[in-house]
């Protein structure tokens, strides 16, 4: 039984999961970096043992996720957003020395690509790229079953890659990536803007504009038609760059995925044509909320267990 750690920037969920990609036992605490690195880990080591003791079973390995930079094979944290004090610091040392067993982490999308490759909608699929639009836009790409990386281990940002240059600026600086443009908060960005009497406007979401297009709301059509576009350009890219068997999408922006997917096949249809885009499938990840959960336990699979291709890096 692998014990599974998603760290995110606003909370981190642990749990236990078996060697079919079952959640067994889950618990989780909000991220407070401030509270400090040590906090999180004594908070981790504690939900671990918990989450044992719930599931009862005895921890075998733990995997982790968690949202980046990080350096993969050392287990360090680089420089990051959400809790930038723990740069250096590094779980996977840290939670071997406590369990006695062996420890790996990924970048968070790497783990849930790696998750549906395992166990959910990317099986037997070896060029699978993962993509999940939320608050931002982030995705793991695996060539052959193995998680790509750039140089020094570096996670490619599938997010930032440029749509339009004259789009509205991006958290990285430039403008008009991908994530500025297609993700939850630009919906809401752009509705505010052509619209800045809207009557929903008041803590309005992206969830909240598919649910009012679902009504007719014809503002909230547009604003999905525009998400389609977006959406579909930067898949279209991807398919073009890249040619996979799959593209998985998940992500809180897709659990309204039937608003887009038509519009976003098409798109891919009419802008593909130089690769075989109709043997290439696009479908929505199948692990559900737990994604992240259940791909940090497989992280351990593909480094140290037989199903991960014999200790792939
Ligand atoms: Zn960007």
């Amino acid at each position: 039984m692998i014990g599974a750690v998603d760290i995110g920037g606003t909370k981190i969920a642990v749990g236990m999961i078996d060697e079919s990609g079952r959640v067994r036992s889950r618990l989780e605490s909000p991220t407070e970096p401030e509270r400090g690195y040590a906090s999180a880990l004594e908070r981790i080591t504690a939900m671990l043992r918990e989450a044992a003791r719930r599931a009862e079973c005895e921890i075998t390995g733990i995997g982790i996720g968690s949202t980046g930079p990080l350096h993969p094979m050392t287990g360090e944290f680089g420089n990051v957003n959400f809790f930038p004090a723990w740069e250096g610091e590094n779980p996977v040392r840290d939670l071997e020395q406590r369990f006695q067993v062996r420890v790996a982490m990924e970048n968070d999308a790497d783990a849930a690509a790696l998750g549906e490759a395992g166990w959910g909608a990317g099986r037997n699929k070896s060029r699978l790229i993962y993509v999940t639009v939320g608050t931002g836009i982030g995705g793991g790409v695996l060539l052959d079953g193995r998680v790509y990386r750039g140089v020094r281990d570096s996670h490619p940002e599938i997010g930032h890659h440029l749509i339009d240059p004259s789009g509205p600026a991006c958290v990285c600086g430039f403008h008009g990536c991908w994530e500025s443009l297609a993700a939850g908060p630009a919906m809401v960005s752009w509705l505010q803007s052509i619209a800045p009497d809207y009557p929903y406007l008041s803590g309005l979401t992206a969830k909240r504009i598919c649910e009012l297009a679902c009504q007719g709301d014809p503002l909230a059509r547009k604003t999905v038609e525009r998400e389609t576009y977006y959406l579909g350009l930067g898949l279209a890219n991807l398919v073009t760059l890249f040619s996979p068997d799959a593209i998985v999408l998940g992500g809180s922006v897709m659990k309204s995925a039937s608003l887009f997917l038509d519009g976003i096949r098409k798109l891919v249809r009419e802008s593909c044509k130089l690769v075989p885009f109709e043997q290439m499938e696009i479908s929505l990840a199948s692990l559900g909320d737990d994604s992240n959960l259940i791909g940090a336990a497989r992280v351990w699979h593909y480094r140290f267990g037989a199903t991960g291709g014999s200790g792939a890096q």
